[in-house]
């Protein structure tokens, strides 16, 4: 990663900083709102987000969630620099959201996996590294281990039309990691599976978040899942999208088949759901606990 920034409190960590408390955060939006401008004469302006205010820690696994139409994909796409912010200011590990897109930060996955079909799934996963000119040995190498995490080691050869959409779903993820992000940002990627898939991707994606240590902001629709996943559940109300809620979910980290039978699960799956229904309700979407912006402890790396 390059470390262009001056100001920028993670560049190279050791020991100046060692005591800025904000060294840990990774995602830091204050009072971010985004309104959509009609283009044309008589296109209704859109408020989509409003005076969101969120850190995200190292190593969280935070859900968005919230109706449809939310800002759910706005924030995301704030987030990874792939549109503005009408007011307030988002940074990524320090540094503005374009910066950390310029130094690769991020990965990303959308819901439908954008493959190349002509292209092996081997090659579709080299093509980030391809871009950024890894010399073809160590692509080839970093591809075959990120396909290895993913567990589809033997399906390099394969072209992605030869692939379950799990599986499809599994090799995007695995080209979103192989620039080996600080900062995963996953739109929905598993709302076009059926349950069974969808679980057995959560656990994968569980796995792959230990073992990579990286940031995960994950949008979904479903509570289960949300609950299921994250270490904070992020509640957003109708638009303009505001956080009404943060929950944190204070299961053991460790999460299986098993997780999903315990009556803490249910009563955090019910506590969300309850702050879903509150804000859509409209009018509670006072400001949220300051105390709450940060991330809880415990959970870094
Ligand atoms: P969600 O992902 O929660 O369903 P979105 O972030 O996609 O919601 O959209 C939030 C609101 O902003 C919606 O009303 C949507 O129509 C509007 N919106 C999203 N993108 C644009 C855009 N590029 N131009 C105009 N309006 C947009
Ligand atoms: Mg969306």
């Amino acid at each position: 990663m390059a470390a262009a920034e001056a100001h920028t409190p993670l560049d190279d960590g050791s020991d100046a900083e060692a005591a800025e408390p904000t060294a840990e955060v990774v995602v830091d939006l204050r009072g971010a709102s985004k309104v959509f401008e009609g283009r044309a004469k008589g296109d209704t302006r859109v408020e989509a987000l409003a005076d969101i205010d969120l850190a995200v820690g190292r190593g969280e696994f935070i859900s968005l969630i919230g109706p449809s139409g939310c800002g759910k994909s706005t924030l995301l796409r704030i987030v990874g620099d792939l549109t503005n912010v009408s007011a307030g200011t988002v940074a990524v590990n320090g540094k503005s959201a374009r910066q950390a897109r310029l130094d690769r930060d991020y990965g990303m996955v959308f819901q439908a996996p954008v493959l190349f079909d002509w292209r092996t799934v081997q090659r579709n996963v080299e093509l980030p590294l391809e871009i950024t000119g890894v010399p073809k040995a160590e692509r080839e190498a970093k591809a075959r281990a990120m396909l290895d995490l993913v567990e589809l080691g033997e399906f390099g050869g394969h072209h992605p039309w030869q692939l379950s959409g799990g599986m499809q779903q599994r090799a995007a993820i695995a080209r979103a990691l192989a620039l080996d992000p600080d900062l995963l940002l996953m739109d929905e990627p598993f709302g076009a599976l059926d349950e069974m898939t969808r679980e057995r991707m959560n656990l994968e994606l569980l796995g792959i978040w230990e073992r990579t240590g990286t940031t995960v902001i994950f949008v979904t629709h479903s509570i289960p899942e949300a609950v299921f996943l994250s270490t904070r559940v992020v509640v957003m109300s109708p638009r303009p999208g505001r956080i009404t809620t943060i929950v944190p979910i204070d299961l053991p980290r460790r999460r299986d088949f098993e997780t999903r039978e315990m009556e803490r699960y249910f009563a955090l799956v019910t506590t969300v759901r309850e702050a879903l229904r509150a804000g859509e309700g409209g009018g509670s979407s006072g400001p949220v606990d300051p105390a709450r912006r940060v991330a809880v402890e415990g959970l870094g790396g």
